[in-house]
């Protein structure tokens, strides 16, 4: 009897578990938002529901395949409407919507607001009214200079992230440093990092935050100091001295060359006769004729192979690889860690390993993939022009003045 009893027990308690979580269930994946007393609200598929605080916002994070579209269907709106809202022509940053990009929501009384901020200096807002929609550009943000800094430890990203250092911020410190330092082969433990960015608020709230507007990284005791300026209404950065931070490569690694065979990828070998990609081109020069670094960088292989002869690598600012094969000899002293100059003679065209005649193999490659040489457009590496160079040099002033100011490492 007494066992029975606990029994009955022990079922009744795992069906009232299993309604339970089948109700739980059924609102965590119900396919539309679910308003409760508290105001939080739960999108579909999303595991974790949003708790508002003391505002009635909430904040939703765009995730890879949320379009306006799927969003303002989970609000229930009529389709009709949200066809007219996804082809209006002023929908401004709610067109483009970018997994981490997020979208305040809130809604008071029928009424439905969609914020987002436009990536520069103002908030767009959606206001849905029953079958209407307003669309309208906040521009009362406050802006504030922010400033990070950090010692690099263990790696330069985990550094950055401890000192709270927004994504788009380190994004951009590896493109603005990525010309100068080697993030493989320069980075030292201790190495320096200040940066000054702008910070937008609404009502309190951070919205984004701004690019760089200047950066400061001591590497290996030596500084390199960089600042946004706009030229033409282009933006770019610049050393003090007005140089660009982006370098460019020498169109040609021999002078007075001639191609003999282009970068085709369909190719027939003319030893293997094969259909073999020529993912380089090809430079006839005679024996001995010198070979030239084409930018500035790192030797990361010098070696003999069966293929391409005596053949030298060099990595150039983190993302290019340019490729010597079929060399003669190397220039004294090139080796794996050399450190070339743009122009620099590295070695000698010869007819080392597979080739018909003598010859310079270039290859040219974007992080890691193959780019026709003669094709590639280069970065615009264009200084601060002579009309601009009072402006700049005020700005400079300005920003590396607030570095040291606001400095403690
Ligand atoms: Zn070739």
């Amino acid at each position: 009897m007494n066992i029975d009893y606990r029994l009955k027990f022990a079922l009744f308690l795992i069906l009232a578990a299993i309604v339970f979580f089948m109700f739980k269930a059924n609102n965590i994946f119900e396919n539309k938002i679910v308003t409760y007393q508290s105001k939080s609200i739960t999108f579909k598929d999303d595991t974790r529901p949003i708790q508002i605080g003391s505002t009635d916002e909430t904040t939703y994070k765009i995730k890879k395949g949320d379009t306006l579209y799927s969003l303002l269907k989970q609000l229930k709106i009529n389709p009709l409407l949200i066809n007219k809202i996804v082809n209006d022509e002023n929908l401004n940053s709610f067109k483009t919507l970018l997994p981490g990009n997020e979208i305040i929501f809130s809604n008071i009384g029928k009424k439905i607001f969609l914020k987002k901020f436009d990536g520069k200096s103002a908030v767009d807002l959606m206001e849905i009214s029953g079958d209407r929609f307003k669309l309208k550009k906040l521009t009362n943000l406050n802006s504030y200079v922010a400033f990070k800094e950090y010692k690099i430890e263990r790696s330069m990203y985990e550094s950055a992230l401890k000192a709270e250092v927004p994504n788009n911020i380190i994004d951009e410190l590896m493109i603005v440093f990525g010309w100068d330092i080697d993030f493989v082969f320069d980075v030292r433990v201790g190495d320096k990092v200040k940066v000054l960015y702008t910070e937008f608020y609404l009502e309190g709230r951070l919205l984004g935050n701004s690019d760089i507007l200047a950066a400061t990284f001591i590497n290996n005791g030596k500084e390199f100091s960089v600042f946004r300026f706009s030229q033409q209404g282009v933006k770019d950065y610049f050393f003090a001295d007005g140089e660009s931070v982006k370098k460019s490569f020498l169109k040609t690694p021999i002078e007075f060359a001639a191609i003999t065979s282009p970068y085709n990828l369909k190719r027939k070998h003319p030893i293997l006769n094969t259909i073999r990609p020529h993912t380089g081109t090809d430079y006839r020069g005679k024996t001995g004729t010198p070979v030239k670094v084409t930018g500035d960088g790192i030797v990361v292989r010098a070696n003999f192979s069966n293929s391409y002869g005596n053949i030298i690598d060099v990595k150039h600012f983190n993302k290019y690889l340019t490729r010597y094969a079929h060399l003669n000899n190397f220039e004294r002293n090139i080796k794996v860690g050399s450190r070339v100059k743009q122009g620099q003679v590295i070695g000698y065209v010869g007819s080392t390993g597979l080739a018909t005649g003598p010859h310079l193999h270039y290859e040219f490659r974007i992080n890691g993939k193959h780019t026709n040489p003669v094709n590639v457009s280069m970065p615009d590496a264009q200084p601060i022009n002579q009309y601009n160079k009072a402006a700049f040099n005020k700005v400079t002033k300005e920003r590396i003045g607030l570095i040291n100011n606001l400095s403690s490492i």
